[in-house]
């Protein structure tokens, strides 16, 4: 199979990290007979060096041409980098607003994985902890409180702010079939988040997500209010496979969920729109402050390739091999600075680019 993938590396330790990915994916092409179709564009304060503004047309045209996109970081220094002396609009992050929307990206699944070799990082108690957890938030990421209508006006002199949360029953049941999509390609269970007992817009998304439900036989479907799903994520975050949530629920948990873990620098994502198409990246930003120094984990950038293998290129093979190999390596005792711990070996982010590549199967 030919895939094209238009890559981004970006600002920071993007350019460092996104070449690690792209050892690996050429590794995968290897073994399993794939052709790799690599095309880089700028984006961020990358672009805005080269070109005046964070994103050109070009690029969006470039990335759209693509299967899918293999994004690094963007950004810089936020209180030092001339970068964001810029009018908002011209600032790196506007570049990243930019491509989603022309990509028009709805869905944002952020997987948040224990994995018993760092669960030392995990800051719960080791009774909870011991259970490891491997669960994916499934975030609308276009709708809802933050794309409502919003005003702030005077009544009466007292000041009154009006935020709007609107869902329409298209905009649920496109994520609620990601969902179930993606809950089919992992352990069959959906936990639909909702604050039903007060929102008409949760009563609607439930009612949605039970009738896309019924064209998932196999998936269990349970539904859950989103304060007692902050609660269950430190009490028992085992419990958990896919979190199917709107805008602002899955924007708070889903930070929850990663922190969870603690260890930032392996934790993938993506975001995906109603073809197969994803943008993909790690979850972290660009850490400036780590930027040229080869010591960057490049593990959340692998696994976020290893998820575009998975969703928009169905090979599922290939993604269990990337995300065994990187199993491995920590079963081997190799750690970046990030998560290192006594008794490891410690190396920096191109080496660990070799040693995930060397145990792709
Ligand atoms: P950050 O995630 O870049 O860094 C936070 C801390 O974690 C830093 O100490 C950094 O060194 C460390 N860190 C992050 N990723 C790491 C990795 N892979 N390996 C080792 N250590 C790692 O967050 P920040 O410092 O708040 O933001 C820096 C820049 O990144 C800002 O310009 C911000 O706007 C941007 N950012 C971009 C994205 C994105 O491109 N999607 C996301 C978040 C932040």
């Amino acid at each position: 199979m030919e895939l094209k993938i238009t890559c981004i590396p970006g600002d920071g330790i993007g350019p460092e990290i996104v070449t690690e990915a792209k050892k690996v994916l050429n590794k995968v092409a290897q073994l399993y007979g794939h052709k790799m179709n690599f095309t880089d564009i700028l984006m961020g304060g990358a672009s805005i060096d080269a070109c005046g503004v964070p994103l050109t047309d070009e690029a969006i045209a470039t990335a759209k041409a693509a299967d899918a996109v293999l994004m690094g970081s963007i950004g810089g220094n936020t209180t030092t980098s001339p970068w964001y002396k810029l009018p908002p609009n011209l600032r790196p992050e506007a570049g990243l607003l930019k491509i989603r929307k022309a990509l028009n990206l709805f869905a944002n699944l952020r997987p948040a994985v224990l994995y018993e070799e760092l669960s030392g990082a995990c800051p719960l108690k080791e009774e909870i902890s011991s259970k490891g957890f491997d669960m994916l938030i499934m975030r609308e990421l276009t709708g809802g409180l933050y794309f409502g209508e919003r005003k702030t006006i005077e009544e009466n002199g007292v000041l009154k702010a009006i935020d709007t949360l609107t869902y329409d029953e298209n905009e649920i049941r496109r994520i609620a079939i990601k969902g179930f999509d993606v809950a089919m390609k992992r352990r069959k269970k959906v936990t639909s988040v909702d604050k039903a007992n007060v929102l008409d817009s949760s009563r609607l998304w439930r009612k949605v997500v039970e009738e896309v439900a019924k064209d998932y036989p196999e998936v269990t479907l349970e539904h859950m209010l989103v304060d007692n799903c902050a609660m269950q994520l430190v009490k028992d975050p085992a419990q958990f496979d896919v979190i199917l949530t709107e805008n602002m629920f899955g924007d708070i948990l889903s930070d929850e969920a990663s922190m969870v873990t603690g260890s930032i620098g392996m934790l993938s994502s993506a975001s995906l729109n109603d073809t197969k198409f994803g943008l993909y990246e790690p979850s972290h930003g660009s850490a400036p402050d780590i930027a040229g120094m080869d010591i960057a984990n490049p593990i959340a950038t692998i696994l976020s390739a290893s998820m575009m293998l998975r969703f928009s290129f169905d090979l599922d093979k290939e993604a269990d091999a990337i995300d065994a190999a990187v199993k491995q390596v920590l079963q081997d005792g190799f750690r970046t600075g990030d998560i290192m711990s006594e008794g490891c070996t410690k190396v920096g982010c191109s080496k660990m680019g070799d040693l995930i590549t060397e145990r792709i199967k």
